[in-house]
């Protein structure tokens, strides 16, 4: 199926996606419920638990949006420091947690403060650092990240080859790359369900809670462009990574890949 979208050249593409996140920006987390029927939700705790957060990490969530992906991390931190081993971490810490949260586009940025603000993880905690900035060319320095995560980001960049070796430059040696991602599912019938929601109820979700059918549409067609899961494994080795692996969830509906930075 094609919505006429394939001529769409690089400006372009460019302009939809700011289009999208720009009219969405406050409408985007109620979008992302209606979309997964809340599934994102435990998509994103699986992502942050392969992450294996720790306090005092230096983490870098890209096309971190409204903050979902850092507020899990961070939450995770502090129920670790709950626990009791607060003390004993800060006798032998003496780095302090940073959690980057890099996004090209600043509205969505505004709405993540804000979040943040309303979940008690602003003010006072410096832990959560908000940076518009580009995937394609990061500005943090080599070698300076624990962790790095991108959630339903790296499908609409222009180059992913850039974001994946920017991703392989910033992370520590030792450091996990983590990527969440609408990717393809391979099982019979499924597929054909799964295909039927996504142009016809997806699309329609768009108009009715954004008014915007058109870049909805253009979402729905960058999933079928994006690399089938074993291809972008292998896009990932080729970045330099090692151990690389993925896992599907809900029968490829999405993708969690993973790599190392040895
Ligand atoms: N990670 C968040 C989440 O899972 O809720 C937000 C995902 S949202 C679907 C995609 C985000 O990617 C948008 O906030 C958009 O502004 C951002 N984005 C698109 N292109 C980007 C780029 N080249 N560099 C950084 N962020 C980008």
């Amino acid at each position: 199926t094609s919505f006429g979208f394939k001529e769409v050249n690089e400006e372009e593409k460019s302009r939809l996606v700011g289009d999208v996140f720009t009219s969405v920006a406050v409408n985007y987390d109620t979008m992302n419920d209606l979309m997964s029927a809340g599934l994102h939700r435990l998509w994103k705790d699986r992502l942050v638990s392969k992450l294996n957060p720790f306090p005092g990490m230096k983490h870098l969530d890209v096309a971190g949006g409204t903050g979902d992906v850092a507020f899990r991390i961070l939450e995770t931190i502090n129920r670790l420091r709950q626990r009791g081993l607060r003390q004993v971490l800060e006798d032998t810490l003496e780095e302090e947690t940073r959690i980057y949260v890099c996004d090209i586009n600043p509205n969505m940025l505004n709405v993540g403060k804000q979040r943040a603000l309303e979940r008690g993880l602003g003010g006072e905690d410096r832990s959560l650092i908000w940076i518009e900035g580009d995937a394609e060319n990061l500005s943090f320095e080599n070698n300076s990240m624990d962790g790095y995560t991108i959630a339903f980001g790296i499908r609409n960049v222009t180059h992913i080859e850039k974001v994946l070796t920017e991703a392989h430059r910033v992370l520590k040696r030792g450091g996990r790359f983590l990527c969440l991602e609408l990717s393809h599912v391979d099982i019979p019938i499924f597929k054909e369900l799964y295909d039927l929601y996504s142009f016809s109820v997806i699309p329609a979700i768009g108009e009715l809670v954004a008014g915007d059918r058109h870049s909805y549409q253009y979402l729905v067609e960058s999933i079928r462009r994006f690399p089938p899961q074993e291809k972008f494994a292998s896009m990932i080795v080729d970045a330099g990574f090692q151990n690389v692996e993925y896992e599907n969830l809900v029968g490829g509906v999405v993708s969690i890949h993973s790599g190392l930075k040895i």
